[in-house]
């Protein structure tokens, strides 16, 4: 829980001015972000992406190491200011102090990225008890607490905000490899519709974004790697076919948040795979 990434700061610190030089600077220069999972992958895609448009951003990961190579590079792409944070999402104290400490010293924050997650593969009756705690207790918990603690600051200053949190297409597409995991995205998915309904009377949009497969450590490591890998991967080759999306960048994900916050939207469905299986799904929008 310690802060032991230690803050990146731009030197002295002085009045805030953007330094953004990407597309959305105008939207998020001198705006105040913070990205859970900010270590690899989605998170620290889209950490850079913010950083570009001169946003202030907080690296929130598990790894002090990536958390803190992250915030250094978002300074050097142009964040005026970065910060590395040590936090496991799925504590809750450690995210109440995360809260405290940010609200204290970097102020509170205008967009908040519950991006943090973990893989799990195995089929219903091969994933145990202490198995769905664990993806649970990252991917649901993890984004319950960033919503209340933050969401809560976002409400109580009146001036609006907005909230991103990571589903996946897996929260409308089922598949018998990864039970636990596409359970704790849909939950996710309609955590952040209800939320949307409670804090759009206060200017705090909420979107989930969903993506299918992208190319990061989560697909490539043993995360899910589990005793249906071997299905997983059939049908991963099975979707490259179809849609030619291996190797879907992460920063097309982040570039996919960044324009949620922007147009406000609700439910983003990211890579073609996704939308595909978003349009087939009963979420699909209603003519
Ligand atoms: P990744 O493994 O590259 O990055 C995840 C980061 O989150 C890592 O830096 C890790 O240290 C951090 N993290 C994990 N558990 C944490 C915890 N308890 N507290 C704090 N940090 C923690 O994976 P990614 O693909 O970038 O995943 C980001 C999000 O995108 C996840 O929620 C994932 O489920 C979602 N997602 C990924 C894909 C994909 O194909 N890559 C598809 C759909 C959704």
């Amino acid at each position: 829980t310690a802060n032991e990434g230690g803050p990146v700061t731009a030197g002295e610190s002085g009045p805030v001015t953007s330094t953004g030089t990407g597309k959305y600077a105008e939207r998020f220069g001198g705006q105040l972000v913070l990205v859970t999972g900010a270590g690899s992958g989605i998170g620290r895609a889209t950490a850079f992406a913010f950083a570009e448009a001169g946003a202030r951003v907080v690296a929130v990961d598990r790894d002090t190491e990536s958390a803190t190579r992250t915030a250094e590079l978002a300074r050097l792409i142009g964040a005026p200011e970065a910060w590395a944070e040590t936090v496991d999402v799925s504590d809750g104290q450690a995210m109440e102090k995360l809260a405290a400490k940010v609200a204290g010293e970097y102020g509170v924050v205008d967009v908040l990225v519950n991006n943090a997650g973990i893989g799990l593969s195995g089929s219903f009756f091969d994933t145990t008890p202490e198995d769905w705690k664990k993806v649970l207790d990252v991917n649901l918990w993890g984004v319950i607490h960033g919503c209340r603690l933050f969401g809560k600051q976002m409400a109580e200053r009146g001036q609006g905000g907005h909230i991103v949190n990571t589903a996946s297409a897996a929260a409308f597409q089922p598949s018998k490899a990864l039970p636990a995991y596409s359970t704790s995205k849909a939950a996710v998915l309609m955590l952040s519709e209800c939320l949307r309904a409670e804090l759009s009377g206060q200017g705090i949009g909420v979107s989930a974004i969903c993506p299918g497969l992208v190319n990061t450590n989560i697909t490539s490591t043993a995360h899910f790697a589990g005793v249906d890998a071997a299905e997983e991967k059939r049908r991963q080759k099975r979707s490259a076919r179809l849609y030619g999306l291996r190797n879907y960048p992460p920063e097309k994900v982040a570039d996919a948040i960044l324009r949620a916050v922007v147009r406000d939207q609700a439910v983003v469905p990211v890579t073609p795979e996704a939308r595909g299986a978003h349009l087939l799904s009963r979420f699909a929008p209603r003519a």
